[in-house]
């Protein structure tokens, strides 16, 4: 998903709004990669223990859909980086007015 359209991404399970393409940076990691989150009730944090490592899991409040994870490095304002599966997202373009 390495797209640069204006647009807002949601959750490929329940529909429901999670991102949008203004808090969308390149990571270089190659996962869709947000600053933020297009409203912060609608996702969910979780910590994960797998592998070993403790990571915090971001879920989908809805329907609790696995979306990715969070770390603290990403860029400002707020230093946060959701890295998540373009597998759990659906883009949808807005139209430019
Ligand atoms: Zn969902």
């Amino acid at each position: 998903m390495h797209n640069k359209e204006n647009g807002v991404y949601s959750c490929k399970c329940c529909g429901s709004l999670l991102f949008d393409s203004n808090c969308k940076f390149d990571s270089k990691s190659g996962w869709p990669s947000f600053w933020a989150p297009s409203i912060n009730e609608n996702i969910q944090e979780k910590l994960d223990y797998d592998y070993g490592m403790v990571r915090k899991e971001v879920v989908c409040a809805k329907c609790g859909c696995h979306l990715g994870h969070l770390f603290d490095d990403g860029p400002n304002p707020t230093g946060l980086r959701y890295c998540i599966n373009s597998l759990s997202l659906d883009f949808k373009k807005t139209n430019p007015s």
